[in-house]
């Protein structure tokens, strides 16, 4: 396969509750990396802690629905009632850069990148157990019973989807998930079709 010299697009996906956002964060932490993390858009209202712009960009549902026509995103989804979408220009933008950007989406927007972006790298991130999946649900005081239970029943259809991706990371420590990403990103940039071409003229020439 050839794949693309530029920077790398990492997909991170999984379902609700499993800690993708907490294992970014320490991702991120980590020394030595030029990783880029894509904001999404979404039209769900913002939770108290998060911040516009950092977290989100929070949008209404007619701004959304707007840039879709424009073919604004890269992807997008309807997750439990509100629409989340990667805008397309920052992807782009930065893998043309040479950096690699992160992706932390749910996995029908998932799907849609590994059609589109045939090198990129997706990694499903699951829970220990599902009783520890649940346990984070329910001891998210932000959403509603009602979300929670929405989540949960999304959660089932979001598992079966692993075997579509090509690395499973467990969480049974967010320390030990983010070390294991990092490994994988500095993994795919040792395959040969992703670095040959550096060593080309090495490679050519007769000693
Ligand atoms: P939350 O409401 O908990 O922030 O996010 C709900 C789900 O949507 C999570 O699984 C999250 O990873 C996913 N998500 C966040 N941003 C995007 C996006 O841009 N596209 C897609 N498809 N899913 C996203």
């Amino acid at each position: 396969m050839k794949l693309n010299q530029k920077g790398l697009l990492i997909i991170i996906s999984g379902p609700s509750g499993v800690g993708k956002s907490t294992v970014r964060k320490a991702l991120f932490s980590l020394p030595n990396h030029h990783l880029v993390y894509s904001i999404s858009m979404t039209t769900r209202p913002p939770r108290d802690n998060e911040v516009e712009g950092v977290d989100y960009y929070f949008v209404s549902h007619e701004e959304f629905l707007g840039r879709i026509k424009e073919d604004k995103f890269l992807e997008y989804a309807n997750f439990v009632g509100n629409y989340y979408g990667t805008p397309k220009d920052m992807v782009d933008n930065n893998l043309e850069k040479g950096n690699e950007v992160i992706l932390e989406i749910e996995v029908d927007g998932a799907q849609q990148v590994m059609q589109k972006k045939r090198d990129a790298v997706s990694i499903f991130l699951v829970p220990p157990s599902k009783k520890a999946l649940i346990e984070r649900l329910q001891t998210r005081k932000t959403d509603s019973k009602e979300v929670m239970e929405a989540r949960l029943e999304k959660a089932n259809r979001e598992f079966s989807l692993a075997h579509k991706y090509d690395y499973i990371v467990v969480n049974d420590d967010v320390k030990n998930a983010a070390d294991r990403i990092m490994a994988i990103i500095r993994a795919e940039h040792a395959r040969t079709a992703r670095s040959i071409y550096k060593y080309k003229k090495l490679l050519e020439d007769v000693i």
